[in-house]
């Protein structure tokens, strides 16, 4: 029976998340293995050929083939359905893949999208130049708006589409009331939940129809692979996910699979210590930078707009948050050229303390205008507060802040 308790959702849907982060969807081959097994393996084989059809035909359990399933993938979307609280879920190659799966599986030429401004570089690329190349109508609006949402509604609307907290502004969206006015006008609300993870923010429950996530950050969590997964309601993700996933073809890698399976033992840990230490060294840089023309976009300190909102949503404020530093890219780049411990780098949800530009590397491709309407200064940084002793980043920031002049 232990074989395939992980897989059994009587007993799995009982467990609390901790125990399912580490057991849920383990699915044992005949040998017992204690660690998930990793099948790397396209094709299957069959004993004769009234297998191979009853399994075409849906009338048999089985694989036929790793577009279409593979035992390892199964494993991983099984897990994060799960710790989601959803239904289903299809794992992808990458973040990107989940939302262009996520939009493009439910989306027809002459629908209308809303989308919030704040996003990472690529979803607004989907919004801003894949979309309409189908002609399918799109509108960007201040998702911190709350009356905007409804505004843009038209009679062609299908979907809302928005991240909270945003990537790298740190907007936050009201979940609850955006979802509930999508639900209100039979509108699918897709929400990018990639600076959370399902252990900081579960949108389903604040009534999020699909959530989507690059698992490259946080669940992998220790920079090694790309990753995606979209969440649903078991119809939705059979009936319109579906069809578009097993024809088009973004899968993930089993191999990619397995290392996010192993990054989700520890995501809670890390996603709750890295939290803890980005409140203190966010703290520390808000404190030593008050007077300076500095502004800090960090969903844990009281000082974002919406601050009891966040935290409401939340169960702890996430590693990420963003500086606007008052010298624009001159001294934003001389602040990170003055770092000796955290790493120049553009990726987030990492053990690892990292921080990065957006204007010049992240959302450089969307030029100045749109950057400007988003919220993107040149002085903006963002950073992801890994897991060392936060003692050692503190003490980095403040001598990088001093080099640039801060
Ligand atoms: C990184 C990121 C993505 C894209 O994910 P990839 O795994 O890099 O393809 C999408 N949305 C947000 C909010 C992200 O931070």
């Amino acid at each position: 029976m232990k074989k395939t308790t992980g897989m059994n959702r009587a007993v799995t849907r009982t467990w609390r998340p901790a125990t399912q982060a580490v057991r849920g969807g383990t699915w044992r081959s005949e040998h017992g293995e204690t660690s998930e097994a990793l099948f790397l393996t396209s094709g299957y084989t069959y004993d004769d050929a009234a297998t191979v059809a009853a399994r075409f035909a849906g009338e048999a359990d089985g694989m036929t083939y790793s577009r279409l399933q593979n035992p390892t993938v199964a494993m991983l979307e099984e897990r994060i359905a799960l710790m989601e609280g959803a239904d289903a879920c299809r794992a992808q190659a990458s973040g990107m893949a989940a939302m262009t799966a996520a939009l493009l599986c439910q989306l027809s030429a002459g629908d209308h999208v809303v989308a919030a401004r704040a996003a990472f570089g690529s979803c607004r690329w989907l919004v801003d130049h894949l979309l309409p190349r189908f002609a399918i109508q799109t509108t960007v609006i201040d998702s911190a708006d709350d009356a905007a949402w409804e505004a843009a509604i038209r009679p062609n609307t299908k979907v809302f589409f928005f991240e909270s907290p945003a990537n790298p502004t740190l907007d936050v969206v009201d979940i609850a009331h955006v979802c509930g006015i999508a639900r209100a006008h039979g509108i699918t609300s897709v929400v990018d939940n990639a600076f959370c993870s399902p252990v900081l923010q579960r949108p389903m429950e604040f009534g999020a129809d699909v959530v989507a996530y690059s698992a490259t950050k946080l669940m992998d969590g220790q920079g090694r692979v790309l990753a995606g997964a979209v969440c649903g309601s078991e119809e939705w993700v059979n009936d319109v996910l579906l069809p578009f996933q097993r024809n088009t073809g973004p899968n993930i890698s089993p191999f990619n699979a397995w290392v996010v399976l192993k990054g989700l033992e520890t995501l809670s840990l890390r996603a709750h210590k890295q939290s803890e230490n980005a409140l203190k060294l966010g703290q520390f840089m808000e404190d030593r930078l008050a007077g300076s023309g500095t502004v800090m976009l960090h969903p844990g300190l009281a000082s974002h707009p919406r601050h009891a909102l966040a935290m409401r949503q939340m169960d702890a404020c996430g590693p990420i948050f963003s500086v606007v530093v008052p010298g624009g890219r001159v001294q934003a780049h001389a602040l990170l050229d003055a770092l000796e411990l955290i790493d120049i780098s553009n990726n987030i949800g990492d053990a690892r303390s990292l921080m990065c530009h957006p204007a010049s590397s992240t959302h450089a491709n969307m030029g100045a205008e749109a950057r400007a309407e988003m919220g993107v200064a040149e002085g903006m940084l963002r950073i992801n507060v890994g897991l060392e002793d936060p003692q050692d980043l503190i003490e980095d920031m403040d001598r990088a802040l001093a080099a640039a002049g801060l």
